[in-house]
């Protein structure tokens, strides 16, 4: 055996699957050799008193010689057998042996060590396994297929088992193809689970991108995408951590698992339902005003939903059942529609007239100043500060001639010292309207509006509502 055929004997990485054949075949050599023996050399058999043996051939190379062939079949089987045993699986040689009759002096047989440790040398073994294909794509050989059933209920026990979640757990499945295929492969080629499992895990890394918001940092940004730090840094070479800001661009390595874990998650909870609005006109209310009849109340429903995870992440829910708890009252308003007068208050008071203001609200000595003065010439025009109805005209011994409004919002107005009266009792008054000339009577020092406003029937200060 010349060193050159036993490097080609173990080469293991030869993918060729040859079956064993039927060893009749072998038989189809040793004919064509028989012949071609009787033509060449038919004296040197005679001549030499020799033994009748065969040429132990695996290919094209000699590996022993043997007195019968069954000495080397027997041999060849208990490799065989041999490297079953310890693999634990089961053997395919690939060199199956040939022969050739021969004729040996004396000791020129092969002894069975020999022959075996020639064999050995001079066969190349495959050994069945199953592929583990995801997608096309083997990612290991296994020797028996639960082993590949057990990584894959490995890869779902995390979104299997450890749930907080008040739920029941419908279904878990792969979303992946997964195939598994019987295959002959070296025994150099077989996985073991955990590093496939650890592959699975890490998976291919997805490049996707990620811009900054307000508030965000590397290291929420790493959370939100279940990587770290370390990697979005490796992976943004440019980027001052620090300087992060709103806007900008972070490449993201993200892990994508080789397998999808599907999970299908049965959920209760209750939820609101929003009550209807129905809303009727009312002409006997003003376009501005808004009243409710039925106030609206929402109801409830137990809803029944199943959430639909990936990898743990929800990505999916239906709704399979809804049933109403109580049902949502309608809220019923009513809206005016007749167009309001000029005469309504609208909340707000304009100055009264137009001066100065000579005196404010508040202590004046002794005695408490229960409105403003506004001072200006004889007959400058006092207006209503609001909308509203007039319910008194007349003299007061030291209001002098005095009109008060009725602002029907809660507001009374009083112009005081007038010299002339524009309006009567029970009239109406736009905000605006001129409803007197400024004066002097009753008790006062000279021309000017003394200004009152009420609030519930009690004085407060006319600076803080005017404007
Ligand atoms: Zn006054």
């Amino acid at each position: 055996m010349d060193k050159e055929r036993i490097k080609k004997y173990w080469n293991r990485f030869s993918n060729k699957v040859i079956e064993i054949k039927n060893k009749n075949r072998y038989f189809n050599k040793i004919v064509i050799s028989i012949a071609v023996f009787s033509i060449a050399m038919p004296s040197f058999a005679a001549v030499n008193t020799a033994t009748k043996a065969y040429n132990v051939y695996i290919g094209e190379d000699v590996v022993g010689v043997v007195k019968e062939i069954e000495e080397a079949m027997e041999v060849y089987d208990s490799i065989k057998e041999e490297l079953e045993n310890t693999y634990e699986a089961k053997v395919d040689l690939n060199g199956e042996l040939s022969f050739e009759k021969t004729n040996v002096f004396g000791g020129e047989l092969t002894d069975r060590e020999t022959l075996e440790t020639n064999i050995k040398k001079g066969i190349d073994f495959k050994i069945d396994a199953f592929a583990f294909i995801i997608e096309g794509e083997t990612i290991g050989y296994f020797k028996n297929s639960e082993e590949i059933e057990n990584i894959i209920e490995e890869i779902k026990k995390p979104y299997a088992e450890t749930t907080d979640r008040e739920s029941i757990l419908k279904d878990v499945e792969i979303l992946e193809n997964i195939d598994i295929q019987k295959v002959k492969v070296d025994i150099s080629d077989i996985s073991d689970t955990q590093s496939v499992t650890q592959k699975i895990r890490d998976g291919k890394e997805a490049k996707k991108t990620h811009i900054v918001e307000v508030g965000e940092s590397l290291w929420t940004i790493a959370m939100m995408y279940d990587t770290d730090v370390d990697k979005l840094i490796t992976a943004n070479p440019d980027l001052i951590p620090e300087k992060l800001k709103p806007g900008d661009e972070v490449n993201l390595v993200v892990p994508q698992p080789l397998l999808t874990v599907v999970t299908v998650e049965e959920v209760e909870y209750t939820k609101d339902i929003d009550y209807e609005v129905i809303v009727k006109e009312d002409d006997s209310m003003y376009n501005t005003q808004k009243k409710i009849i039925t106030k609206g109340t929402k109801g409830q429903a137990q809803v029944t939903a199943n959430e639909i995870r990936h990898n743990g992440i929800l990505v999916d829910k239906e709704i399979v059942k809804e049933v109403v708890i109580s049902e949502p009252r309608t809220e019923v308003i009513a809206k005016g529609t007749k167009e309001p007068p000029k005469t309504m208050a609208t909340g707000t008071f304009m100055m009264p007239t137009r001066g100065r203001i000579t005196s404010p609200y508040g202590n004046r000595g002794s005695r408490m100043h229960l409105g403003i003065d506004i001072a200006n010439s004889v007959g400058t025009n006092i207006y209503a500060a609001d909308g509203g109805k007039v319910i008194f005209t007349g003299y007061h011994r030291t209001y002098g001639y005095m009109i008060e409004i009725d602002h029907e919002n809660g507001y009374i107005t009083r112009y005081a010292h007038l010299s002339r009266i524009l309006v009567s009792t029970g009239n109406r008054v736009y905000k605006g309207e001129i409803i007197g000339k400024m004066g002097s009577t009753g008790n006062s020092t000279g021309s000017h509006l003394h200004f009152e406003i009420l609030k519930n029937g009690v004085n407060i200060n006319p600076s803080s509502k005017l404007r």
